[in-house]
């Protein structure tokens, strides 16, 4: 499935949505409804198409796309983020042993929390992913899976892929390591390419992009694992729709121009709130004042629309300058073309005591933007106007 083309726009494109494929033809993907197949005689099937369960030709369009991306060799989606994490996770059995990054997508950590160890009763031990020394007391000889954001979420902390991946396959080769690139796409990062075993999406966010399907998916260059995944779809029954596989692959045609679009404005946004003496600090991964700079330039070739900041005062100035917002909807979720902002400790319910939350950089003052596609000057107005007073 690798991408018969040099670049990643051409890929975005045409990976995948081959026209002769179609009985006519058809330039943009057909949405594929049908549940079943006619056979010729019985167990004879044209193009091996039995059931949608297992496999649907809208769906293969787009995961032979997604795959493209990723430059890898097999992919699969999922109904959600979650349910991609989900199928991953069901690699791990009972009396086996997870290492998960602490400040996971908080979704990702109720599943951990809540499934994971609750239901199913395996260890999961949260560490600190840019602390290697955490890593090394954390892995044992039953830990089976490691799972981390590259770009964690909402402080924006950098983890060198490689490194990790290094020192979890010294420890043992057999431990899978696995990057959500969601924050990121590929099209500024392909982690297969640092040695790590499985990357996954929350497709509802960049991938789509146009917030109205939700997706996920994973990647991998092994068979084995693929065929784990494909038995998640097939036999646990988790497969998305061959309507939203269609919108998703409408959106992918647009990643590359919408990345650049989103990071020509993060930028724009987050040199804008660097010199409003309404704001405390700004973490973008692209000013050098980030403290894991170096390793962003070293594994990405850009970042993405997310701009994180604090704003001066606490919980009341935030509210206010939230509120005052008339372009900019406050909302959760990431990653579309209108532009969403939130205030983590103020919208999400945390576990994690205050003093906790605040040794982390999770104040009441942390504002996470995720900068959309409307133009940027539009969106420096709004800021400006609700920063004015607040
Ligand atoms: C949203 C998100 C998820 C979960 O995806 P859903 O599609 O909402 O299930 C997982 N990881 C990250 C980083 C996310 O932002």
């Amino acid at each position: 499935m690798t991408s018969p083309f040099e670049h990643f726009g051409t890929s975005a494109i045409h990976a995948g949505q081959s026209p002769n494929k179609w009985d006519l033809n058809q330039i943009s993907p057909p949405i594929s409804l049908s549940t079943t197949y006619k056979q010729s005689e019985p167990g004879v099937f044209k193009g091996n198409y039995d059931y949608s369960r297992d496999a649907n030709p809208t769906r293969i369009a787009l995961e032979e796309n997604l795959a493209a991306l990723e430059n890898a060799s097999h992919c699969k989606v999922f109904p959600s983020g979650l349910a991609a994490i989900s199928a991953i996770l069901r690699l791990v059995k009972h009396g086996e042993h997870i290492i998960c990054a602490e400040d996971i997508y908080g979704g990702t950590l109720c599943l951990m929390e809540d499934v994971i160890q609750q239901i199913d009763g395996i260890e999961v031990t949260f560490i600190d992913f840019t602390n290697n020394d955490s890593m090394k007391k954390a892995l044992k000889s039953n830990t089976k899976l490691v799972l981390f954001e590259s770009y964690t979420n909402p402080t924006l902390k950098i983890v060198d892929i490689e490194e990790i991946a290094t020192l979890v396959k010294n420890f043992n080769k057999d431990i899978l390591v696995v990057v959500d690139n969601t924050f990121i796409t590929p099209y500024f990062q392909r982690p297969l390419s640092f040695g790590v075993d499985m990357v996954m999406h929350s497709c509802t966010k960049y991938i789509n992009g146009h917030g109205d399907v939700m997706m996920g998916v994973v990647m991998t260059n092994f068979e084995q694992l693929d065929n784990h995944l494909h038995l998640m779809q097939k036999t646990a029954g988790s497969i998305p729709s061959p309507f939203d596989c269609f919108l998703a692959m409408r959106g992918t045609k647009t990643l590359h121009v919408r990345m650049r679009v989103h990071m020509e404005n993060a930028l724009a946004i987050a040199k804008f709130l660097e010199n409003s003496p309404k704001i405390e600090k700004v973490i973008f991964p692209l000013f050098e004042s980030h403290p894991q700079h170096k390793i962003h330039m070293k594994q990405a070739k850009g970042m993405s629309g997310m701009v994180s900041f604090y704003i001066k005062g606490g919980a009341e100035e935030t509210n206010k300058f939230l509120c005052k917002l008339k372009l900019i909807s406050i909302a959760a979720s990431l990653g579309d073309v209108e532009s969403i902002i939130m205030a983590p400790l103020l919208m999400i319910p945390f576990t994690a005591n205050e003093e906790a939350l605040k040794k982390k950089g999770i104040t009441p003052n942390l504002v996470r933007f995720s900068v959309g596609l409307e133009e940027k000057e539009d969106l420096i107005a709004d800021l400006k106007q609700a920063l004015e007073d607040s």
